[in-house]
């Protein structure tokens, strides 16, 4: 096992990534009263304001001014820190969509941990992030995000596993899972009261949004925050990373998000499946809709199968959905076929042409079930 100390870069490899475990060292080192009671903690000289969560620092300039000062003058030096707070996220499961989501944090100038099932520690390196192989090592550094970015059929699991008792009380509980009530469930079903939640659904990903996050969808629910001046400003700190990044912010319930996830993006995956298994060649001759379905195919199959299962299993009302999209084609196919005049058929395959099996097959005929049959399979029509 590596510890987080084994991996940090030298200074002039990686700054950023050093700069993080410096701070994260700092703030391990802090007093027990730091986190049982805030208002005797005393910030050590070594500990800058953006190092404390905004409470702290409130509780002791706040106390310091309390004599003639303009009206809004404590506003403002809330907002002053407020504002420069930067996070100490952690996210854990750093594959496809961690990563993606690491390098805006860090831009921004947030400090970033991570921590996989697999070996990511160069990558991160390579992002300025410091990778943690233990969960207890990071849960130590006392991150004030906690990200959960696994697939959707082992977060449970992950979250199971974390040492959370590591963890400040009131750290804040994120996911951005693409489906909202399932974890919303595991978290209010795991995670003591004293953590906060926020369930998250970032509406892209590496793919579409590589270029830029200007007016894509980002979904959220304030599942629940602690009323803590603190509290409500380090979640609108985390929000405000999307929201500077161009993100149109969304929020709304996680049950909400599950009714019309299902019916857009659940339905997007599917049809960019099924298409895949055509294996759809480019032509010389594409129209704009054919390179749309191009591009969904190439978008959705980027996806892993894992992200796709979980839409299926985890969002009560994909099941709905995928019967809908069953029931829709099967009708498309009969509005079809009901077109297929009887005199039509004579005039287009003649008495005793051979017609196509599948085209037999799947005529409406007394309500007959639709039989399955192979694409070269031809048989002498007869009836007609
Ligand atoms: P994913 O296949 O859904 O998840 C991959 C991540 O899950 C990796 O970090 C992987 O860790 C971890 N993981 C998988 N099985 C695990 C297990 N049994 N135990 C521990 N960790 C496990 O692909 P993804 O695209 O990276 O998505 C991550 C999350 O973001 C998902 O919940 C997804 O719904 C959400 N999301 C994805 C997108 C997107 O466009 N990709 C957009 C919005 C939200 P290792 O790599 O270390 O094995």
């Amino acid at each position: 096992m590596i510890s987080f100390s084994s991996v940090q870069p030298s200074p002039a490899q990686n700054p950023t990534a050093t700069a993080a475990a410096s701070t994260a060292t700092r703030t391990s080192l802090l007093p027990h009263h730091y986190h049982s009671n805030k208002l005797s903690f005393i910030p050590p000289p070594f500990l800058q304001p953006a190092d404390l969560s905004r409470r702290h620092y409130h509780h002791h300039r706040i106390r310091a001014i309390d004599a003639a000062q303009p009206y809004d003058y404590e506003a403002q030096l809330i907002n002053r820190f407020t504002q420069s707070t930067k996070l100490k996220i952690a996210i854990i499961g750093f594959g496809n969509f961690g990563q993606f989501l690491a390098k805006a944090f860090i831009r921004q100038g947030h400090t970033v941990f991570a921590h996989s099932r697999s070996d990511y520690s160069s990558i991160a390196q390579s992002l300025g992030a410091a990778f943690f192989f233990d969960t207890h090592d990071l849960c130590e550094q006392h991150p004030d995000v906690i990200l959960l970015c696994t697939s959707i059929i082992s977060t449970e699991s992950v979250l199971k596993s974390l040492p959370i008792q590591r963890l400040r009380r009131n750290t804040l509980f994120v996911d951005v899972l693409s489906v909202k009530e399932f974890p919303k469930n595991i978290f209010l079903q795991f995670l003591p009261a004293h953590f906060d939640i926020l369930c998250t659904h970032p509406m892209f990903g590496p793919e579409s949004g590589k270029n830029s996050w200007q007016n894509l969808a980002f979904v959220f629910d304030k599942v629940r925050i602690g009323n803590e001046e603190n509290r409500l400003t380090r979640v609108e700190t985390f929000l405000d990373i999307f929201k500077k990044e161009g993100c149109r912010m969304v929020e709304m319930t996680c049950a909400e998000h599950d009714k019309y996830a299902a019916g857009s993006q659940f339905i997007t995956h599917t049809m960019g499946r099924i298409l895949e298994k055509l294996q759809l060649d480019s032509t010389p001759i594409n129209t704009k809709g054919y390179e749309t379905l191009l591009n969904l195919v190439e978008n959705t199959s980027s996806d892993s199968f894992d992200l796709y299962y979980g839409l299926f299993m985890y969002n009560k009302n994909a099941m709905e959905q995928l019967e809908r999209l069953d029931l829709a084609f099967e009708s498309l196919k009969k509005e079809l076929f009901g077109h297929l005049h009887e005199v039509l058929r004579k005039q287009l395959f003649g008495k005793s042409e051979e017609i196509p099996r599948l085209v037999l097959a799947k005529l409406p005929k007394n309500g007959t079930p639709l039989l399955p049959a192979s694409k070269s399979e031809t048989v002498v029509n007869n009836n007609s």
